[in-house]
């Protein structure tokens, strides 16, 4: 879990490198439907456009969906999911009937003036998903996905201003989802505004901890 740039499609990515599990990102689940110009994508999209978030009874039923599929059975990796106080308490029954609890949430913290240097400076790959930064992490040929070729593209969202509607989401709406995990003593707090390499490495002592 983290504000937008704080890092979760990145550490995904390097964690998914580690362990065979599925990435679940309802962030990306949501792009491939507005792509697709599916129902769902349809709806979502003009929340999404905005930097709000969309509705709760769409997300979970995505979700719940997802996870009833086979390669959930060794486990998943979650990210974006579950965003509001409403979402962990559905996810709650859904972790029962699934019998696959979460065991452990990363919590990525990064300030406001980081998080807008990395925003403003992302790129992403429409095609393959891959995540560049203009300073950071530049692709090869600029503008072109190094991994497929594809032309780079700016998230509609990854302007200052959404930015600063989301952050103002993240802290009325997600925050609590954090403290309802760290009840359960399951939290890992990692300053995520250091280099990626530093922060997969607390990430991975924080997953070594798993069964
Ligand atoms: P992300 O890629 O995780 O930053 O998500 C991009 C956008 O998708 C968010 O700004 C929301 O509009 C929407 N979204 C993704 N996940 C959720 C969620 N769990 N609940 C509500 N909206 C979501």
């Amino acid at each position: 879990m983290g504000p937008a740039g704080a890092g979760k499609g990145t550490m995904s990515d390097l964690i998914l490198k580690e362990y065979d599990i599925p990435h679940i990102s309802t962030g990306d689940m949501l792009r491939d439907n507005v792509r697709n110009n599916t129902e769902l994508g349809n709806l979502a999209k003009s929340y999404m456009d905005a930097g709000n978030l969309v509705p709760d009874d769409v997300i979970i039923a995505m979700v719940e969906k997802r996870l009833q599929e086979d390669d959930c059975q060794k486990g998943y990796l979650l990210d974006g999911f579950p965003r509001t106080l409403v979402q962990a308490e559905a996810f709650e029954k859904i972790e029962n009937k699934i019998g696959k609890p979460v065991e452990c949430v990363i919590a990525l913290e990064v300030g406001f003036d980081t998080l807008v240097e990395r925003i403003t400076g992302r790129r992403i790959c429409p095609k393959c998903g891959a995540i560049y930064h203009i300073h950071n992490k530049p692709s090869k040929i600029e503008g072109i996905c190094d991994v497929c070729g594809s032309e780079l593209t700016q998230r509609k969202d990854d302007t200052v201003e959404q930015l600063t509607v989301r952050m103002d989401g993240y802290e009325k709406s997600t925050k609590p989802v954090i403290d309802f995990y760290d009840k359960r003593g399951i939290v890992s707090y990692i300053d995520a505004s250091q280099e990626t390499a530093a922060v997969f490495e607390k990430v991975k002592e924080a997953l070594s901890k798993l069964k």
